[in-house]
């Protein structure tokens, strides 16, 4: 369907008809089309998609950007199932098909959270090839809470700084960078392994180089399930740090422009591409909303090097301790940057007397196949790996070559890696 589409338009678009990007359009031209086992409102959805696309586009055009029309015919396209088009019975969901063929029927995983009855649409896609169900569903809202106001600040080392009055919160983000490292020590490891099977331009991929390739993205794909499930932990501790406060506004210091800024290679590495504090800031709003929460964002600049106290301009700490030399007021640098984000919101706060410290996410397992990745760099290897300067090859013993798996795939520091990567 999403192929047809494209190739409808590119074909007005070579005979001088003006291109059809509107929904309704679109809908009469597909009407009476059977493609498959596709029922009429999963067709429609993916013409939603493709108009919805379309119309991103042309606004993004108007507004002078740099933009393009759907073009990449895609395998699978997500498919969107509206209330009456689907029946859920606890984890057994059937999706509507053509008429006259077999109903579909899905298993899930695992219950969805929420009453059969509460859920609106479920959509249906593929994330790196495997099958996942999206699921809208409606929720009760609290009412606005009248509350206190308090300072957020957004960070890498701490996903979210908090105070208000005398209260404070840090929540730690260690485990979401050790998920990065470990995540990008493993991307450049394949990358290592496979480089020689890389096709040359123009030349078509071998299938071991379009299986390497599928791992990578479905490696890809887990890890960003991950970071973003350990974000949604982060903003349900603020948030229930926030009730147990009697906070009613979170005053947050907004991060966007902060990735246009140029702070040298790895900075920009981390800020710009995986900090995903969209996806931070979007957790945050969501569970507000739910806990009755108003959440303000105000602009963040200079909030790190001013002191809360005196409100001098301070230059930017470097580590995580604040020292104002004009006053002599000390404090943790993400708190002080919450207390002047506070304050540029109307909360009034004093120094922190308690401070509550939150994890989020739980931290990687001890057996993590990507952490012996990571050995050269430490000074104390992960148990049951070699010490530095000890390749893992020189303790092998004969008998263990036969036994093993290992086809010589990965080579150097990370030649045990296939066996692992055989468990999956
Ligand atoms: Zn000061």
């Amino acid at each position: 369907m999403w192929a047809a589409l494209i190739e409808l338009n590119s074909y007005r678009f070579r005979h001088g008809a003006r291109p059809l990007l509107n929904y309704q359009e679109l809908c009469r031209e597909v009407a009476g089309v059977r493609v498959g086992e596709l029922s009429v409102p999963a067709l429609r959805s993916v013409v939603r998609r493709y108009a919805d696309a379309c119309m991103e586009t042309a606004r993004r055009k108007r507004r002078g950007e740099r933009a393009r029309y759907p073009r990449r015919r895609r395998q699978l396209v997500p498919l969107r199932y509206y209330a009456g088009t689907f029946e859920l019975r606890g984890r057994r969901l059937r999706l509507s098909t053509a008429r006259g063929t077999p109903a579909l029927w899905l298993l899930l995983a695992r219950p969805i959270p929420y009453g059969d009855e509460a859920v609106r649409s479920v959509t249906l896609l593929s994330d790196a090839g495997r099958l996942v169900l999206d699921v809208s569903a409606e929720v009760p809202v609290a009412e606005s809470q009248e509350g206190v106001t308090a300072g957020v600040d957004l960070g890498i080392i701490h996903p979210f700084a908090a105070t208000s009055g005398s209260q404070a919160l840090l929540v730690s983000g260690r485990v979401i960078r050790a998920e990065e490292r470990l995540h990008l020590a493993d991307t450049k490891a394949r990358a290592r392994a496979t480089a020689k099977r890389a096709p040359r331009p123009a030349q078509r991929g071998s299938r071991r180089w379009r299986q390497a390739r599928r791992r990578q993205r479905q490696a890809e794909a887990r890890h960003l399930r991950r970071v973003r499930q350990m974000q949604h932990h982060a903003a349900k501790e603020l948030i229930s740090w926030a009730q147990a406060k009697g906070v009613g506004t979170l005053v947050v210091g907004d991060p966007r422009g902060i990735a246009a800024r140029d702070a040298g290679r790895r900075q920009n590495r981390r800020v710009a591409t995986t900090w995903r504090r969209t996806h931070l800031v979007g957790a945050l709003r969501d569970k507000a909303e739910v806990a009755g929460i108003e959440v303000v964002l105000v602009d963040e600049r200079g909030t790190s090097s001013t002191c809360p106290e005196c409100t001098a301009r301070v230059p930017k700490p470097k580590g995580r301790r604040f020292t104002c030399p004009f006053c002599g007021y000390e404090g943790h640098r993400d708190l002080v940057g919450a207390r002047n984000i506070a304050a540029r919101g109307g909360g009034t706060t004093t120094a922190p007397a308690v401070v509550t410290h939150r994890r989020a996410g739980a931290p990687p397992a001890r057996r993590d196949r990507r952490r012996h990745l990571m050995d050269r760099h430490r000074s104390c290897p992960a148990p049951g790996r070699p010490a530095r300067g000890e390749s893992l090859a020189g303790r092998r013993t004969p008998t263990d070559g036969a036994g093993s798996t290992d086809h010589g795939r990965w080579r150097g520091s990370g030649n045990k890696a296939n066996v692992a990567l055989k468990g999956h």
